[in-house]
């Protein structure tokens, strides 16, 4: 069975124990990775509840340093969430709903601790939104049955993507295995189905007597702190919070400014990465606090309403949204990608380079390539890379120095603000042609030509290698063959790790090897 397939089951086979559940004394919402109030479908079902039976709504945070370990969670992205949990107690307080915190080092003790919790408090509703990682469908499947048998009915809801997993099927009744067929049916399926883009609302406030009836604790915790292995120096907490502001309402501006100005020439300049054409909403939208519903209503309804047509830029912005559905559509439908595998079974076998040396060149930015050494700088300044040179720094990992792509998915997941696995692993199945894309694996990035047509006067570099400042004109995509060896070499700029025509050849004939 897929773990969303024992989702289901768990829910049938407790039908009858939890339909006799009535709500008590509260109920709780657990955060997870929706670390908003607007636009939070299961949030809003739990304020729902505690509505209409007029008790109290409590929300729940539970960290667990060893769930963010086991997921790679960069210090940025740790930091960015708990930035994030601080504004939610304060607006949820508003509300007089108390947001829980605590951490449990054991990501096992979590569903035991929830139980025990919810007793406690003598709530017999818990809500909470899927992720769809393999590990977390089937605690939820086994937090269904735990509940279920303590008279508590845990509900766990879609909603992190707009189309939910599962709803588009070929005609032939398959999930779709290639991008543009899907987001034909995914547009379709939104024009037939228009309340999927309903923005839902924040929760009501919890009865005014919510903070005398519920124990002062509740009110009174505080977030987390960082686990020792996920703190940052004080200068990259405020380099990051400069860089991303916490707070739904930071994202909201973020989403609402972009659409009335980059986004219309998105189509036009996205690819272009000193143009800061695109939105930097990834943070947001991975750790929640924007939900991608939220960001394609909106975007439909400043493009006249219409998923695609009328503005390029924002019709287009629109589709890479989709990219997002459409990641997490091929993870619920082939959960075997979480567990290090390649989408395309074929290339299991390429015989990789384990050489330290060259990736850790690569991942500090030393490998005499200009445009992925800006990258690779970028995302060690900045914990963000653009999209573009994401592609570009993948393929040059898995093909010009062979090596596993899996060390690159995992470098960029422990360092992206942004990490989030089913983009990730899509965006690296990509760049290695080992993924879900039709990206054959002859078809390998040039670095320079990259640069060449993407950075066209070097902008980019120049701000991220400091080397290459005084480097004029075209040489700063290749300095050491474009005549200024000499600036690139008194400065201490490193000659190309590799010859990119030779190692074209050498990937080649590993890729076809792989494929005998
Ligand atoms: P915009 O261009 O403004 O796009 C808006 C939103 O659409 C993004 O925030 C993102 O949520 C979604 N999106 C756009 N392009 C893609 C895409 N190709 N795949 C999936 N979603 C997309 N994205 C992540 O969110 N987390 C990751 O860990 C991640 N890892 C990647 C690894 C590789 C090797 C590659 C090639 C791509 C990866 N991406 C990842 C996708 C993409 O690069 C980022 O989403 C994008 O660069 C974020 O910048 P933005 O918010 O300005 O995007």
């Amino acid at each position: 069975l897929r773990p969303i397939e024992e989702l289901q089951q768990a829910y049938e086979e407790t039908q009858d124990e939890r339909r006799s559940v009535e709500p008590h004394r509260a109920v709780v919402h657990w955060f997870k990775s929706d670390l908003r109030l607007e636009d939070n479908r299961a949030l809003q079902l739990a304020s729902q509840v505690a509505q209409e039976h007029k008790i109290p709504l409590i929300c729940l945070y539970i960290l667990s340093p060893e769930d963010l370990t086991a997921h790679l969670c960069s210090p940025a992205r740790v930091d960015f969430t708990l930035r994030n949990l601080r504004v939610l107690k304060e607006v949820l307080g508003e509300r007089d709903i108390p947001l829980y915190m605590e951490t449990q080092d054991k990501r096992q003790a979590i569903p035991g601790r929830i139980v025990e919790l919810c007793q406690q408090w003598g709530a017999n509703h818990i809500f909470a939104n899927l992720e769809y990682e393999v590990d977390e469908l089937r605690r939820e499947a086994r937090l269904i049955r735990r509940c279920a048998r303590q008279g508590i009915k845990f509900e766990a809801v879609h909603d992190t993507c707009v189309v939910t997993p599962g709803a588009l099927a070929s005609q032939q009744g398959n999930q779709y295995a290639v991008y543009t067929p899907w987001y034909r049916a995914w547009c379709t399926f939104l024009r037939q189905n228009p309340e999927n883009l309903e923005v839902i609302d924040a929760p009501a406030s919890n009865p005014a007597g919510a903070r005398k009836q519920l124990a002062a604790d509740l009110f009174a915790s505080e977030v987390p702190p960082a686990p020792s292995n996920k703190t940052l120096s004080d200068e990259e907490k405020k380099r990051f919070r400069t860089l991303y502001p916490e707070g739904e309402e930071s994202a909201l501006e973020r989403l609402q400014k972009f659409l009335d100005s980059a986004g219309r020439q998105y189509a036009d300049n996205r690819n272009y990465m000193e143009k800061q054409a695109t939105s930097v909403l990834s943070p947001y939208l991975a750790a929640g606090v924007l939900s991608a519903r939220t960001a394609v209503s909106r975007a439909q309804a400043a493009n006249r309403h219409q998923l695609t047509g009328a503005n390029a830029g924002l019709s287009t912005w629109i589709s890479e949204v989709a990219w997002r559905d459409f990641y997490r559509h091929v993870l619920v439908h082939w959960p075997f990608i979480c567990m290090n595998k390649c989408f395309k079974p074929e290339f299991t076998n390429v015989e990789w380079e384990y050489d330290e040396e060259t990736f850790c060149a690569w991942s500090e930015g030393r490998t005499g390539y200009p445009l992925v050494d800006a990258a690779m700088r970028q995302l060690r300044h900045c914990a963000w890379m653009h999209n573009r040179p994401r592609m570009v720094v993948s393929s040059f990992l898995a093909k010009d120095l062979l090596i596993d792509w899996r060390r690159g998915e995992r470098f960029f997941m422990e360092h992206l603000v942004d990490g989030d696995f089913a983009s990730n692993h899509g965006g690296w199945g990509f760049g290695s042609s080992t993924g879900v894309d039709p990206q054959p694996y002859f078809r390998i990035f040039n670095p320079v030509l990259q640069s060449e047509r993407f950075d066209r006067d070097g902008e980019y570099i120049r701000r991220w290698v400091p080397e290459l400042r005084d480097v004029k004109g075209a040489a700063i995509h290749d300095p050491y063959h474009r005549g200024a060896e000499a600036i690139a070499a008194k400065q201490g700029y490193p000659r190309p790790i590799v010859d990119h025509s030779a190692s074209r050849g050498r990937a080649l004939a590993r890729y076809k090897r792989a494929l005998q």
